[in-house]
């Protein structure tokens, strides 16, 4: 799995939970049963009855409830987190997020994400209008020119180039630090 690595993605919001999908299944089939009877209850005008067993049905259907909004948090956590993953850039600004994640409301949910502990290495600076995007460094390259003998370092995957010369990474050259 891709996401493992991810570094924005929190365990949280890569842990499978095998439960999960059994417990919805089992309250959702006893939210269905409560709610029957509840309206059974109101319609043979047992009011007091009905209205104990619509807390019976809140308290079902609460687990369900968390179950979907958990994988609903995990699915947009991963979506914004692949998003980022080929960027370089230390900050991006709101707008700028906005339109890599084409969504108006990406900070409030990443907000929100970071706040519930599924998405982490994203600093929302309010002041600025900012998100710091923590870049690992496992995931440069550092290796020292051939031509000119600069020390580089850049982004696996994008263009290895020496920033002073040119001259492109070579993978035969022993330099690599
Ligand atoms: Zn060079």
């Amino acid at each position: 799995m891709t996401n493992v690595s991810n570094p924005y993605l929190t365990v949280k919001a890569v842990a499978k939970k095998r439960l999960a999908t059994p417990i919805a299944l089992v309250c959702a089939f006893f939210g269905v049963a409560v709610a029957y009877s509840t309206v059974e209850l109101f319609l043979r005008g047992e009011t007091g009855s009905g209205v104990i067993s619509c807390f019976l049905f809140a308290a079902v259907m609460t687990p369900v409830y968390r179950i979907f909004r958990h994988a609903y948090r995990k699915l947009s956590a991963r979506r914004i987190a692949e998003a980022l993953i080929p960027l370089s850039e230390e900050s991006l600004t709101f707008d700028q997020l906005q339109t890599v994640l084409s969504s108006e409301k990406a900070i409030q949910q990443i907000k929100t994400l970071i706040g519930k502990g599924y998405l982490q290495n994203l600093q929302i600076d309010l002041a600025e209008r900012t998100v710091a995007l923590y870049v690992p460094e496992d995931s440069f390259v550092r290796w020292v020119c051939p031509g000119c003998g600069a020390k580089n370092r850049a982004r696996k995957g994008g263009a290895l180039r020496c920033k002073y010369c040119d001259q492109p990474f070579a993978k035969e050259q022993p330099k690599q630090l």
